[in-house]
């Protein structure tokens, strides 16, 4: 029964991808039957924002220069407890357009496309040494509300493209909290202070954190503070988009 509803269910997301959205979400074109990536045109998606430079190994900050182990400012007097941090693009333009779909619009068929971006920069980053996948967690009735977690759905997706396992009982949300957007820089790290509980089944795993877009990283920094409390061996952390 369960594979039948699975089965219905993706050939439900199949169809609303080819017939319902007919227009390119970042640049309203009409779209093409072929030469698309999801809801989005081929020369959006080929002209998204990516990060080709330095970033800040703590919080994927672009940073000027060439110096690949280099902290921004704000990171040198508190880093996030990672390994590294990546993002594959800027947070602006088309890429803020195809995320806002992906997130609010229900364009969840974005999943695929977007950890290609995902795995694609942990290639170039050249570190694929993980047991699990694991993505930021969403409160529960926030996910409801949604109807799904699309870091959950990128987790899923990433853990195909590189066989390496999407583990969702590593780490839950165990307080709502503000929506971090909302909220000044100074406040986001006591808003997802004590906001997730990991399992004891983390210690010595190493992990990588998987979300959708990263600001100030405080919810990055708090789920692997929370996994580092539970014995991880090592959390790095990787996002689809940099926001700053
Ligand atoms: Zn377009
Ligand atoms: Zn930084």
């Amino acid at each position: 029964m369960q594979s039948i509803a699975g089965a219905l269910s993706f050939l439900g997301r199949e169809a609303a991808r080819i017939v319902l959205p007919a227009w390119c979400v970042a640049c309203g074109v009409e779209l093409p039957w072929r030469d698309r990536t999801a809801s989005c045109c081929a020369s959006c998606w080929k002209a998204l924002p990516r990060i080709t430079g330095v970033k800040c190994t703590s919080c994927a900050l672009p940073l000027a220069g060439d110096d690949a182990a280099v902290r921004c400012i704000a990171c040198q007097g508190s880093p996030l407890p990672v390994e590294w941090c990546e993002a594959s693009c800027h947070y602006r333009g088309s890429m803020e357009r195809v995320l806002h779909a992906f997130k609010f619009e229900r364009h969840d068929f974005f999943d695929e496309p977007l950890a290609g971006l995902l795995e694609e920069t942990m290639r170039v980053r050249g570190d694929l040494g993980f047991d699990a996948i694991v993505p930021v967690p969403m409160f529960r009735s926030k996910r409801r509300r949604r109807g799904y977690n699309q870091a959950e759905l990128l987790a899923r997706e990433l853990s195909k493209k590189s066989g390496i396992r999407c583990r969702t009982d590593l780490l839950i949300r165990i307080q709502a909290g503000e929506t971090q957007s909302t909220l000044a820089r100074k406040e986001r790290r006591a808003n997802v202070r004590n906001a997730f509980h990991a399992s004891h089944r983390a210690a010595e795993r190493a992990l990588l954190l998987v979300d959708d877009i990263t600001t100030t990283g405080e919810t990055l920094r708090a789920c692997a503070d929370e996994l580092l409390r539970h014995d991880a061996a090592r959390v790095c952390a990787i996002a689809v988009a940099k926001a700053v």
